[in-house]
């Protein structure tokens, strides 16, 4: 799927007027790829792509000419949500990981898990991700009414990604060392939970939709 503009930004109102749609064929003679290399998600690959002349028939556009941006945003809500439901799953994940491990590990002739300092993070990390899930849940229900959702997605989203990096950081410094051992897993939830509060929103820009659309505050830019 590609979004390219077709009216100058001079001539539109918005900078994201002008703007279209097209799903069309990958052909590998116009369109040079580069992968990115990264710290983590290598389930799915990221890349650079570069278009020399590649001609799109006007039978595979999407919609209307310049409203292309319009549409993407109608797929933004429902992925934060799915981005939301993810980190709440990559943090009960790490969660349950830590949880092992403490009840587990022994040190001076009792598991580290006896330790309140080593419970009560823990703890705080299970509230975190009860609360950003119900948030989630909300926000899908919404979605799938028809209601407006925009606040409510970005908010789970926040919050569910903020929740997994702590449980995951927590998971880490649970396992001491051992955190940083590829053989116990945590290492590689903490980088999948990086990248949560950064795509496909950052926290930054999150908060800049509430403080405007949700508060009324002046616009940033
Ligand atoms: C692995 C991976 C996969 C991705 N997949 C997708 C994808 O499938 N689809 C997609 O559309 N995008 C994807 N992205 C891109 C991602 O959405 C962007 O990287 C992200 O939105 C941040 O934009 P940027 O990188 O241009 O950062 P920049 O815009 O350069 O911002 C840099 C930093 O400054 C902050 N910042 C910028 N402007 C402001 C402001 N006005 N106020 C406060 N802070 C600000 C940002 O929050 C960020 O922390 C992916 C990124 C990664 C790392």
């Amino acid at each position: 799927v590609l979004l390219a503009r077709t009216v100058p930004i001079e001539e539109c109102k918005k900078p994201t007027d002008g703007l279209t749609l097209f799903y069309t064929d990958f052909d590998r003679s116009r369109i040079e790829v580069r992968e990115i290399l990264k710290m983590g998600r290598h389930a799915v690959n990221s890349n650079q792509t570069f278009y020399d002349n590649l001609e799109v028939p006007v039978e595979h556009r999407i919609g209307e000419d310049g409203k292309g941006f319009r549409y993407i945003l109608d797929s933004l809500n429902p992925e934060r949500v799915l981005n939301a439901a993810e980190c709440v799953g990559i943090g009960r994940r790490c969660l349950e990981r830590a949880v092992k491990y403490a009840g587990e590990r022994v040190v001076f002739g009792r598991p580290i898990g006896k330790n309140q300092s080593i419970q009560h993070p823990l703890a705080e990390n299970w509230s975190e991700l009860l609360a950003a899930e119900l948030l989630t849940l909300h926000a899908a229900e919404l979605y799938d009414s028809g209601e407006p959702c925009g606040a409510q997605a970005n908010a789970a989203k926040y919050l569910a990604a903020d929740a997994a990096f702590k449980a995951a950081d927590q998971a880490v410094r649970t396992h001491g060392g051992m955190g940083y051992a590829a053989e116990f897993h945590v290492e590689r939830y903490f980088r999948e939970a990086v990248v949560m509060r950064l795509a496909p929103v950052s926290r930054e820009m999150v908060l800049n939709f509430i403080a405007e659309r949700e508060l009324g505050l002046p616009k940033s830019y």
